[in-house]
């Protein structure tokens, strides 16, 4: 049984090579990515929450699927991104259970979940935090000053980590260009950045901050060239709130998963008025 279940989780030692799973150009394919390799969720669930393909792609040409849920009356929009880093797949899970959560609570609010920003860093063999071309989406957003400040934070405060490379120039990457397009396009007025794994709450906006989302306390660590939340909440006043999981590969519990929609949901009601 113990050798069994070995092979099993080995790949089948003595069995021939997991099947290779497409690229996710479709739903389908979409799924079984997002079962084989997601924390805690299954391609059932991937079918039910009703993703479909969204105006961006990814270098490689993927798709960034997307699930809108809207109220009869909406009053806010509301933009929900996981998996902008690749090597974070807890955070897509964790949009992906908020999806299920936002069909099941009435809001006025108009939710978009886009669980996978970077489809081709998550679903390398081996997942990357940058995208196909290797640049951190999340430093290739056109903050002011981001052509001195963003290669000169890169070479002396990361030492030209390659993880944190922010591009040969601000928006040079279709992902991090559709999510600017959509900010001028649908202009949410709230933005939900999950990350992970540093195990905190960050804003950046003209708000008074959400203080905690379940067990995650607000801690503001600064801000670096090219972040979304500087672009989004310092430099256009759209408020970001960004959430750093525990961890990359794990999701919270249900429970917990669920209060942090709750929170968000309560502080969105208190301080942006969709009540
Ligand atoms: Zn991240």
């Amino acid at each position: 049984m113990w050798a069994l279940t070995w092979s099993l989780l080995a790949g089948g030692a003595h069995a021939s090579a997991p099947r290779p799973v497409p690229a996710p150009h479709s739903l389908a394919a979409l799924c079984e990515q997002m079962a084989r390799r997601l924390p805690n969720v299954s391609k059932a669930q991937c079918a039910a929450a009703g993703l479909a393909p969204g105006p961006g792609a990814s270098f490689k040409g993927l798709p960034l699927f997307q699930r809108d849920v809207v109220s009869p009356n909406p009053l806010l929009r509301v933009l929900v991104v996981g998996g902008i880093h690749g090597d974070e797949p807890s955070s897509t899970s964790l949009v992906m259970h908020w999806i299920e959560h936002a069909v099941q609570t009435p809001s006025n609010i108009h939710w978009r979940f886009v669980p996978v920003m970077n489809p081709d860093g998550m679903f390398k063999d081996k997942p990357t935090r940058t995208n196909a071309r290797g640049v951190d989406l999340n430093r290739n957003f056109p903050t002011p000053g981001w052509d001195k400040e963003a290669a000169h934070y890169w070479a002396k405060r990361t030492r030209s980590d390659p993880r944190r490379y922010p591009g040969p120039q601000p928006l040079s990457e279709p992902e991090s260009r559709w999510l600017h397009d959509e900010m001028a396009r649908w202009k949410p007025d709230l933005i939900v950045a999950v990350h992970a794994p540093y195990g905190v709450l960050d804003f950046d906006g003209p708000h008074v901050p959400p203080q905690r989302l379940g067990r995650l306390y607000l801690d503001q660590v600064g801000i670096f060239p090219g972040s979304l939340g500087n672009y989004g909440g310092v430099h256009k006043k759209m408020p970001v709130v960004t959430i750093e999981l525990n961890s990359a590969l794990r999701t919270p519990q249900a429970a917990e998963m669920r209060q942090m929609w709750l929170d968000l949901l309560r502080w969105t009601a208190e301080r942006l008025g969709a009540d």
